[in-house]
Formats: structure tokens, sequence, C-alpha cells
């Protein structure tokens, strides 16, 4: 596997690191090397959606408690919005920690992620990695392991979402197509056996924050975490990803698991909704392709040194806004 952080592979959709030059002569490979990640920063982030998660969860049953189930019921809809979106949020934290951004040191980084964040998200962060890093070596083509892209932005995304069957696509998906340890080392069973018991282990947290609450009649909110497991966090990230790489003009009817899709990096806004929709950094995923090795606590500086090499205006031309990206796409859908 190629090194996250250290040596830097050219990664499809990205400029060769040789040609990322200053005017004044500083090149990337020397500057990237004073951007050390802000850990603390990173974790005061991660905590923060963990209180939104799981605050508004204990909002809604102290609600449903005083009010009743009526009422609770009534709030589902909003609330299994909020816990998908933030769920969604802190996935983000969780593919942070596989670039090693976590902490200073690698098992530390590993230990941290794995009890604190890959718990909620079926994977370790081993796993994880192991396939993540195709996705920057591959973006766009035939062997690319990040597939929601492939999706057109159309209205049978939305119905695949909200049924739960894009959630079984996925983790289908990641359990059953071999991944790339698998297939060439020996530790392959052993990651395996990891991702059963990290699967095994998701499903009993999920489990009982759904039956606990359901099994003393408080429906409402059991039934909002099932809701936004199932059906909003997954469309949440099937949607994030394809604003991230899907080509503006992709039309509908091609395959891209047969036809090459090519590279695509877009970065968005950093209003509120942007800054926790593409929570660590991601709203600004063009720049993580472009070096993934770089913590999001970071970008500023990484953005602003680009500004003064000749890819700036390629930089410019990946920026838009999560709400034109959305209806870009969707134009695109309706006419193909
Ligand atoms: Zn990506
Ligand atoms: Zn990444």
């Amino acid at each position: 596997m190629a090194s996250m952080s250290e040596s830097r592979t050219v990664y499809n959709g990205a400029p060769p690191a040789s040609e990322l030059i200053t005017e004044d002569g500083l090149t990337w490979l020397e500057y990237r090397k004073t951007l050390k990640p802000d850990y603390a920063r990173a974790w005061r982030d991660a905590a923060f959606c963990y209180i939104m998660l799981f605050g508004a969860f204990a909002l809604h049953i102290a609600i449903t408690v005083h009010r009743g189930n009526t009422v609770g019921l009534i709030l589902t809809p909003l609330s299994a919005l909020w816990i998908g979106f933030w769920l969604h949020a802190l996935n983000q934290f969780a593919h942070e920690g596989a670039h090693g951004n976590l902490a200073r040191d690698r098992k530390r980084n590993d230990l941290l992620s794995d009890w604190l964040l890959w718990p909620l998200f079926a994977q370790t962060v081993r796993t994880y990695r192991v396939s993540h890093m195709q996705h920057h070596v591959h973006l766009g083509d035939l062997q690319d392991t990040e597939i929601n892209y492939h999706e057109c932005m159309h209205p049978w995304l939305i119905t695949k979402c909200l049924t739960g069957v894009q959630l079984v696509v996925l983790l289908g998906h990641n359990l059953l197509k071999p991944k790339p340890a698998a297939r060439t080392s020996k530790s392959g069973s052993a990651s395996q056996r990891d991702l059963l018991l990290a699967v095994a282990r998701t499903g009993l947290i999920h489990g009982l924050l759904i039956a606990v609450p359901a099994l003393l009649g408080i429906f409402g909110p059991a039934l909002a975490w099932l809701v936004g497991l199932v059906a909003i966090y997954p469309c949440f990230g099937s949607t994030r990803q394809m604003l991230e790489h899907r080509a503006y003009d992709a039309p509908c009817k091609t395959d891209f698991s047969k036809i090459e899709h090519g590279a695509i990096n877009r970065h968005f806004g950093n209003d509120i909704f942007s800054r926790y929709f593409g929570a660590a950094g991601v709203n600004h995923h063009l720049l993580h392709h472009w070096d993934p090795g770089i913590s999001y606590t970071r970008f500023a500086d990484m953005e602003a040194f680009i500004q003064r090499t000749p890819y700036a205006a390629k930089m410019e031309e990946g920026r838009t806004t999560y709400w034109r990206a959305v209806s870009t796409l969707c134009q695109t859908a309706f006419k193909s």
C-alpha cells in the first residue's frame, strides 16, 4: 500500500508534486512538511458532532417520555434526518483517522479511531484504509473502490436510499468484494475476520440504541435511529460522493463500472451546512485528493500555497457549492 503521509504517490486527478512550486521557488514537497495537523482541533470538531448526535437523541427521548408517543412519532422524521446527518459527519472523522491525521503516533491514531469513531461504521481503520487508498490511487478508473459517483442524481437514487437498498448495496460492496490486502497478503483472512467483528460490534451498538427505547415503549426515537441509520446516512454519503466526483455531463445511461468515468474533483463552500455536511474538511475534497496526507486542519495553508502556484486556476475550476453541484447534476439526470 502506498504511504498516506510522507512519500507522495501521484494520485489520479492531482497535479504532479514536482509542478507545485510557488513563484518564489518554494516546492510543495518542502512546504507540506511544515503542515503539522492540529490534532486537538480535529477531536474538538468530532466531539461536537457526537454532542449534536446524542444530545438530540436524548432530547427526543425526553420529549417522548414527557409528551407521549404521538408527539415522539411526529418528531421522528426530523430526528431521523438529524441522526443521519450527524452520523455522516462523524464518518468523515473516521476517514480522517484512516489518513493518520488524528494522532502523531500511527498506532495511537489507529487505536483512537477504532475505539472512538469506527464502532459506529462497521469497519476498522485498517480495513477501510486498505480499500480507501485505492480510491485515491484509482479515482475515476475501473479499479476505484468508491463507486457512489457511478450513480446518477436521479429520483431512483433517493428511492434506493430511503428504502435502505443503498445501505445493503454498500455493505455488500464492502463485505463481498475482495480487498487488495486479501488478494496480496497473508493478513487477508485476519483482515476479513476484523471486518466481520467490526460489523458485529456496529450491529450490537445500533441494535441497542434501537431496541432499548423500543422495549421501553419509547417508539419515536427508536424509529428515528433506525431510519437515520439505514436510510438517511447512506443517502447523504452517496450524494456527497456524487457531488465530489461525478462529471456534470455524465449521462445516466452510461455504466461506469464498464466505461472509465475519469477523475473529477470538486471543493465546496465554508458555510455552516458545508462545514458539517462535508465535516473534517471533506467540503475541501479537491484539496484532499491533491494530497491525501494533509490534515484538513491545514487546508487553509494548503489553499494559500496553491494560490501561489501555476495550479491556482485549476483549483478554482473545481470550486462550487453543494447546492450548485446538486442542481447541475439533477439537470443532467433529467435531460439524459
Ligand atoms: Zn474522493
Ligand atoms: Zn481520503
